[in-house]
């Protein structure tokens, strides 16, 4: 009890630091954040590190991302309730229950879901164990697979984000976007560095590209991303 409280009580912190250095201002973001336990995403040896803003290692060359990088990836999405959204990375499935969350909240009767793709099998369990413990089973599903092709069977999207870096912005995520919609993924360098590329689908199918600036990501692997 005392340590779900003191967990609390850091995840509080950690938020409030976020909004004062401008990280986090959508308020539907921060609320979320605010509620999904991150310890609960972490192999039991880096629980008590689950509210150090970094990334944590989660096994198979894999790691969860930083909660800055969460939250500006998640207000950068513009995300709201009753949206389809596709992951690409599931990892510990932390980033896929912010966005669950606000989507899909449980007092909701839009139909809000989240589509979450990992080709690594072994994480796609932890993420889907991770998932169901948490209580997002009904609100998210996860694929095991290569999500650098998306996951055509639920397309069109009104959101994508990719939680890995890919060589350049994977055409059948573009393809996969819903008119209107929003893309978020790191395009850049194998391992060093990447831009945080924003890619928005206009009404009459034309693209807005932005760069929200420079970052660094595990690899994309598969067809559209780095070859394995
Ligand atoms: N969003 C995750 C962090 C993921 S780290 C979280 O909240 O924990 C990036 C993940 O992308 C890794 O788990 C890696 O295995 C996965 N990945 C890399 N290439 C992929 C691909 N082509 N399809 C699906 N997942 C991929």
């Amino acid at each position: 009890m005392r340590a779900e409280k003191d967990k609390a009580t850091q995840r509080r912190a950690v938020i409030d630091n976020l909004v004062s250095s401008g990280y986090l201002k959508d308020q539907k973001v921060i609320k979320a954040m605010l509620k999904v336990p991150r310890e609960e995403f972490l192999p039991a040896n880096l629980k008590d590190s689950a509210y150090i803003d970094t990334p944590l290692y989660i096994g198979h060359g894999q790691t969860i991302s930083a909660i800055h990088m969460v939250a500006m990836m998640d207000d950068a999405l513009e995300l709201g309730v009753g949206q389809r959204v596709l992951e690409v990375g599931s990892g510990s499935g932390y980033h896929c229950a912010t966005i669950a969350e606000i989507v899909a909240p449980s007092h909701s009767s839009k139909e809000g879901h989240v589509f979450t793709v990992e080709v690594v099998p072994e994480l796609a369990k932890f993420a889907e164990d991770n998932l169901r413990k948490a209580g997002y089973e009904d609100v998210v599903t996860v694929i095991r697979g290569d999500g650098s092709v998306g996951y055509p069977v639920e397309a069109p999207y009104d959101r994508i984000l990719a939680t890995a870096a890919a060589p350049k912005v994977p055409p059948l995520l573009v393809d996969q976007l819903k008119p209107g919609g929003i893309l978020v993924v790191p395009i850049g360098s194998f391992h060093t560095y990447q831009d945080l590329v924003l890619v928005k689908k206009l009404s009459d199918g034309k693209l807005l590209r932005k760069d929200l600036g420079g970052v660094v990501f595990v690899p994309m692997v598969g067809e559209h991303g780095w070859r394995a």
